[in-house]
């Protein structure tokens, strides 16, 4: 499911509770304190700058958090070798519905199927991009047509460096995810690279043991400290497993990027994914992750009743 399919999808449903509202065009700009502890948020509005005050901020802002900046939470930083080029390339009806890994002449290209096109993303070396500007985007248009020949014309369809967007890629994570009144999860909390395609998985895995821990303390108004505590000790674990799988992988792109010939796969890959069942066993392992989490919480039921 697209990512903006899913958050209508999630927005439709949290409507159904009274007491849900969803205030769109603000962008946090700033944390609001009072004695050490944060009670809420400076915004950016169409109508000019406003506060939202709150008993917990929940700083959920991604990786270029803004929230974890303003709260001044140490952050430690991984170094990632990769950045992803963005971009769209028309589908047609004979392509293959996912084409996940084109690996080939030191590159990685990923294509996802969004029915009339695919959304690409090429990986390249962290900091290339300027380089490859530099080159054209004749040369481009040739590097994706060496990886994924198949593509054909269809590289003609970029015809400006506007359709292409850098997205930087990192690794990190902060020592502590909480201060009083505070509390960060997903890429706030711990910025995950696109290897794997699971960081979204852990994002909203994050929300839901913060609902499973906090929600009748914040019902009743006390949530502590050792409550947000415990939030951290619970998803640390399998962010910290995750993110050791994932440089781990950064260093085979690594290895990737500086053979520039063509690609073999190695032969224990190709025997494996030829074992019945592994493919599936690989996708649940994938799609569950480290620590799977379930909602917990008696008003799972009143969605039901609701809807
Ligand atoms: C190039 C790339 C490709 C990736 N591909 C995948 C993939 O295929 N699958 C996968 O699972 N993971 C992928 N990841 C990782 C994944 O994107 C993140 O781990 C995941 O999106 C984290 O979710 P999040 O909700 O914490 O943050 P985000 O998805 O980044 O959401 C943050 C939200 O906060 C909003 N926001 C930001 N600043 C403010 C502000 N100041 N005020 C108000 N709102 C704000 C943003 O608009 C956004 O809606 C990829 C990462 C990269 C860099």
């Amino acid at each position: 499911m697209p990512q903006w399919d899913f958050l209508n999808f999630l927005s439709t449903h949290a409507r159904k509770f009274s007491s849900f509202d969803l205030r769109m065009e603000r962008e946090a700009v700033g944390l609001l304190g009072d004695g050490g502890r944060i009670v809420g948020v400076e915004v950016q509005t169409p109508d000019g700058p406003a506060e939202i005050r709150a008993d917990l901020v929940v700083g959920c802002d991604g990786r270029h958090s803004v929230i974890r900046k303003a709260a001044q939470l140490e952050l430690i930083e991984f170094g990632v070798p990769i950045d992803v080029l963005w971009f769209h390339i028309s589908r047609r009806g004979n392509d293959p519905e996912q084409l996940l890994g084109n690996f080939n002449y030191g590159r990685a290209l990923v294509l996802i199927n969004r029915d009339k096109y695919f959304q690409a993303g090429l990986l390249i070396r962290k900091g290339s991009f300027e380089e490859m500007k530099a080159a054209g985007l004749d040369a481009f248009r040739k590097t994706l047509l060496r990886i994924a020949p198949y593509l054909g014309d269809r590289v003609d369809e970029l015809k400006d460096w506007d359709q292409i967007k850098l997205l930087s890629v990192q690794l990190n994570r902060l020592r502590q995810w909480y201060r009083p009144g505070l509390l960060c999860i997903g890429d706030a909390a711990h910025a995950m690279s696109p290897a794997g395609g699971v960081g979204i998985n852990l994002a909203i895995q994050d929300a839901v043991a913060t609902a499973n821990l906090l929600s009748d303390a914040l019902r009743e108004r006390r949530v502590t400290e050792d409550l947000l505590a415990q939030v951290q000790r619970r998803r640390e674990f399998p962010t910290r497993v995750t993110q050791r799988i994932q440089a781990t992988v950064h260093k085979m792109f690594d290895r990737l990027f500086r053979n520039p010939g063509p690609a073999k796969p190695p032969w224990q890959l190709k025997v494996a994914v030829r074992i019945p069942g592994v493919q599936r066993l690989l996708a649940r392992a994938v799609g569950s992750g480290v620590r799977p989490e379930h909602i917990r919480d008696a008003s799972v039921g009143t969605i039901e009743k609701v809807a």
